[in-house]
């Protein structure tokens, strides 16, 4: 696309995209407008936007339970007992998956527990965990007590594969050789589809292939990629995946997240895991009585009843992704970050000030921008930028001397080229002024 800096052109490119209406589809978060400026929301990474048809849905379960306590359970559409099932054929969509593949459930981290128990199974000189290095933390957490749990070091097990010097991306021939060279004392690839503080969108199906070829698993945290980059779990057989839905699927706050177990695990009710009575046998599952016979595929997961109110906005914003669909708001989403691109090297087009860490090919990234800020400018310009309410997040250096990372992220869903257009200027016009305060 022949990119413009006018607000013609964006304007023009909002009209003509067939998908360029969702934005009103949402609340924009005017709490945040400095001095009545317009919002420009790029924080879609972190937590999603409330979609304007949420209330009136939960008011609705609220409303149920008002008016048929327990009974709610098994009257009308929405009846509780089958809540989660509303949610799996949007979501069998979104990552590419069979039905019985996933399931709307439980928080990230602790799913991720849960499939760890299943997935890492150490043995004999099969126990190495492979992992990006700077994972998100909770994910960190979450494998070296694991490992620990195991009566295992963390410093013995997990094997961080690490950039080369000066880089910040990982190449895919690198990850699939290092996992050639681990080998049979490999156990798992544990990785983010999509990693939060570079953007970085991995080739998961060629790891996933490499870490079978040496009789390892491979799951992925997908809190990234999820309702950002479309994903063929399945026919990538991937063995197991786990996401949360208040980042790109907007379905608000601390909403549940889901699960994806490869039907390969989740169709044998052998695969040893941790049970709880809501993964017990729809049919018999009131009887009370055991033993324990799981739900065929990743229901046969699930611990608890769901969260039924907690789920609820996720059901309006799921809507919208099946009516856009996911392969053409990747589409319009090349295109909507191939423009904030375009927009951060016009700001600074010496590049003397920011680097985009996040890579340049389309295929190797979402629609995140993580943008590296040289020099002392960095909390300066991020600052500028929500005094002009344009929203978007500031990470501080880190203690080995790395620059600070603005990350911007203009959504498939619900943003747009005026949107960008907005930030961009607002940016060159920021690092402009600064420059000149800073002398
Ligand atoms: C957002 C995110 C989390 C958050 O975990 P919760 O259990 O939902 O609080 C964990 N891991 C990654 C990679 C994330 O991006």
């Amino acid at each position: 696309m022949d990119y413009q800096a006018s607000l013609t052109f964006a304007r023009a490119r909002d009209q003509e995209d067939e998908l360029g209406g969702y934005q009103a589809k949402f609340f924009l978060p005017l709490g945040l407008a400095r001095d009545g400026k317009t919002v420009t929301y790029l924080a879609g990474n972190s937590l999603g936007l409330q979609p304007r048809a949420a209330t009136d849905l939960i008011e609705d379960e609220m409303d149920r339970w008002n008016r048929f306590a327990v009974e709610g359970h098994f009257l009308g559409d929405t009846k509780w007992v089958d809540y989660h099932t509303l949610f799996t054929k949007s979501l069998a969509k979104i990552v590419g998956a069979n039905e019985s593949e996933v399931v709307a459930m439980g928080e990230l981290s602790a799913n991720l527990h849960l499939l760890l128990a299943s997935f890492y199974r150490p043995e004999g000189e099969r126990k190495l965990i492979l992992m990006e290095a700077g994972a998100f933390p909770s994910d960190r957490f979450i494998v070296e007590s694991h490992v620990k749990w195991h009566g295992l070091d963390p410093k013995d097990v997990i094997v961080e594969i690490h950039p080369e010097d000066g880089r910040y991306i990982l190449d895919t021939d690198q990850i699939t050789e290092t996992i050639g060279g681990l080998g049979d004392e490999l156990a798992l690839v544990m990785m983010s589809g999509v990693q939060y503080f570079t953007g970085q969108y991995f080739d998961m199906e060629s790891i996933t292939k490499a870490a079978h070829a040496v009789g390892a698993k491979a799951g992925w945290d997908c809190a990234h990629a999820v309702g950002n980059v479309p994903m063929l779990l399945h026919d990538w057989n991937v063995d197991f995946a786990v996401w949360c839905s208040y980042k790109y699927l907007n379905g608000g706050p601390g909403a549940p997240g889901g699960i994806f177990v490869h039907d390969t695990h989740g169709l044998n009710p052998e695969t040893p895991r941790l049970a709880g009575w809501w993964g017990h046998n729809r049919a018999t599952r009131f009887n009370m009585d055991g033993p324990f016979d799981p739900m065929p595929g990743a229901e046969g997961w699930q611990l608890s009843n769901a969260s039924v109110i907690g789920l609820t906005p996720l059901r309006s914003s799921l809507e919208l992704f099946d009516d856009a669909g996911i392969m053409r708001l990747r589409e319009r989403s090349r295109n909507l970050t191939g423009y904030l691109e375009f927009m951060i090297n016009r700001a600074d087009p010496d590049y003397e000030v920011f680097e985009i860490i996040t890579p340049t090919e389309p295929k190797h990234r979402g629609c995140q921008l993580s943008v590296a800020v040289h020099g002392p400018l960095g909390k300066p310009i991020f600052d500028a930028l929500k005094m002009a309410s344009i929203i978007c997040d500031w990470r501080e250096p880190t203690q080995e001397g790395g620059p600070g990372v603005i990350r911007l992220a203009p959504t498939p869903l619900y943003n747009t080229y005026m949107d960008i257009l907005r930030a961009g200027e607002t940016l060159r016009v920021v690092l402009e002024t600064v420059k000149k305060q800073m002398g």
